[in-house]
């Protein structure tokens, strides 16, 4: 059962979503099986627990469900990188492009101090645009990204590679 084959097999592919061509990676089934959510956040915190996290920041939306999760496990605080216009107090952005469109993520200036330990988490690396955005907030705040973490690298679209060509760390359950 703690076999990333297990949790892999239960990932459907919903085709044509959210635009004809696209393969959309659906992993709601995942957390739907009790099961199966217990041993996928467990594979995270076995992982994390003894890397010395300061805080768990997730990536809107999927990301907030998996890394709070997460975070309450690590004994950590979380924090919300939001869509743009979502966040209510003084927030810095970064503008990315995604494997469908643009988008611009952003995050409150004073979501982590300088020097902190900061775990990434988001559901999936396609072009690793996404993640790469989120990890540049973080560090404009002067915070120190431990690792990039996500359940699902789409190794075809290249992100995970782009993401540690640009210096990050990555880690995903499944591949
Ligand atoms: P990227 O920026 O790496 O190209 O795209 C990753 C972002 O888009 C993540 O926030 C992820 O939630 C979303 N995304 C793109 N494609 C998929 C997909 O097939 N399945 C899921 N679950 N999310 C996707």
């Amino acid at each position: 059962i703690l076999d990333s084959d297990y949790i892999k097999a239960q990932i459907r592919t919903v085709r044509d979503w959210p635009q004809p061509g696209v393969m959309f990676r659906d992993i709601t089934p995942l957390m739907q099986d009790p099961k199966t959510f217990r041993v996928l956040i467990d594979r995270f915190v076995h992982r994390y627990m003894d890397q010395n996290i300061d805080l768990v920041a997730g990536i809107d939306a999927r990301g907030f469900i998996l890394g709070s999760v997460l975070a309450y496990n690590l004994n950590r605080g979380f924090v919300p990188i939001r869509k743009k216009g979502k966040l209510p107090f003084d927030t810095i952005g970064e503008d990315y492009a995604l494997e469908y469109g643009t988008a611009t993520v952003e995050v409150h200036a004073d979501a982590a101090r300088a020097g902190q330990r900061v775990l990434l988490v988001d559901d999936l690396i396609a072009t690793g645009g996404t993640m790469l955005a989120g990890a540049r907030l973080l560090q404009r705040l002067g915070a120190e990204v431990v690792e990039a973490t996500a359940i699902v690298d789409l190794p075809d679209l290249g992100g995970s590679e782009r993401l540690r060509a640009g210096g990050l760390a990555v880690w995903t359950v499944c591949a």
